[in-house]
């Protein structure tokens, strides 16, 4: 496997240092070789050359077998219109028309969450349109000192594919899972004109899936469900911003944005990273939990169609959370540091 790796900003580099220790003993293990190469991208990258990635990066990256990313960014790095100019989306997500950001959230035996509910309970995939909604929007609207617009797109074809792939999942996932398939969609179509036609692209591909169950919610009866009653979702699939905002609200449910993963995937391209940001006031302080980067991993892997391979990280990290080994302190990092929790879950993988 020929693997590119963008390491990031802040805590990115000790993450993706961590995750590519746990996929070398992995290879070792599973008997497949991985070929590894830096890709710089990122704020350092942005205040080094004025571009977040270099002239040739998306071709290079195009040409691996698959990207790992870690988180990019940093706060004080700005284009002149004060928008950040380290991140990366933008460029890999339009670059790679990666559409679908898939984001498990579970909680694992073992890790305590700050709602009441049982791990079982909280077991689901936020799908998150990935390349228009309102983050589409920079440069669209006006913006004067005196008052600023922007702009929420959303298009038929945009929401087509992003429903299917959300159908696709729930059937996929209703193999392995004792309940019915069920997609949930989320908007705020009794407000906004572009909302309700999401909903009705919904409500046109649920037609061809009368296998799986549907739901509706609006985006602010949808925060209240995922904290009340998380036990009811299976997929849900939304707008880019919403998808945003309420990914990181289910990741607060199941231990803390350092648990959770996710991937990017398109048609031809797909690319793994965690969940947040580049959490600069613990980087380099061996403070960062590296589970997040992990499972990115496992998600790549089971995406490259090494569901062993796969399922032996995932096991490793969840073996080492159910004895103990590893816990969070109340901000979310793991009590013995990033590398003892890698050495951890590394030492695991042989059993699984
Ligand atoms: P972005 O805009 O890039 O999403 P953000 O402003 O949302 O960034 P994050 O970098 O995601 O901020 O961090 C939010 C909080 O979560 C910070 O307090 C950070 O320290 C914490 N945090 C994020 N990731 C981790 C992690 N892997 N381990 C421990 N704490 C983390
Ligand atoms: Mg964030």
């Amino acid at each position: 496997m020929r693997l590119a790796v963008i390491p990031g900003d802040g805590i990115g580099p000790e993450l993706v240092d961590s995750a590519l220790e746990v996929l070398a003993a992995t290879s070792t293990i599973e008997g497949f070789p991985v070929d590894v190469f830096h890709e710089p991208g990122g704020a350092e990258h942005f205040v080094r050359t004025g571009e977040p990635l270099g002239a040739d990066g998306l071709d290079r990256l195009r040409e691996a077998d698959a990207i790992l990313k870690g988180p990019v960014g940093l706060p004080h790095v700005r284009r002149p219109d004060g928008t950040e100019g380290g991140l990366l989306g933008g460029v890999l997500r339009r670059g790679l028309d990666t559409f679908a950001n898939v984001r498990p959230v579970r909680l694992l035996p073992g890790v305590q969450g700050p709602t009441r509910h049982a791990p079982e309970e909280i077991d689901y995939v936020v799908v998150r349109e990935n390349t228009e909604g309102l983050y589409l929007s920079r440069g669209a609207g006006v913006a004067t000192p005196a008052a600023a617009s922007d702009q929420l797109m959303i298009t038929r074809e945009g929401t087509r594919r992003v429903v299917a792939f959300a159908f696709e999942l729930a059937r996929q996932r209703a193999r392995t899972r004792r309940e019915p398939a069920r997609v949930t969609c989320v908007d705020k179509s009794n407000v906004l004109r572009s909302y309700a036609l999401f909903r009705a692209v919904f409500e046109e591909a649920a037609a061809d899936y009368t296998d799986v169950e549907t739901d509706f919610l609006y985006a602010d009866a949808a925060a209240h469900e995922l904290v009340a009653r998380p036990g009811r979702f299976d997929v849900l699939v939304m707008e880019n911003f919403l998808g945003d905002v309420l990914s990181d609200l289910g990741a607060a449910t199941a231990g803390g944005l350092g648990m959770c993963g996710s991937a990017n995937i398109g048609a031809e391209y797909a690319y793994f990273e965690p969940i947040h940001g580049s959490a600069p006031g613990i980087a380099g302080q061996d403070r960062a939990n590296p589970v997040s980067q992990i499972v990115s991993v496992a998600m790549m892997l089971s995406h490259l169609g090494m569901d062993d391979a796969a399922a032996r990280v995932q096991g490793a990290v969840e073996s080492a959370f159910r004895d103990g080994a590893v816990t969070l302190d109340d901000a979310g990092s793991p009590a013995a540091g990033t590398r003892a929790t890698t050495r951890a879950i590394v030492q695991r993988l042989d059993a699984e």
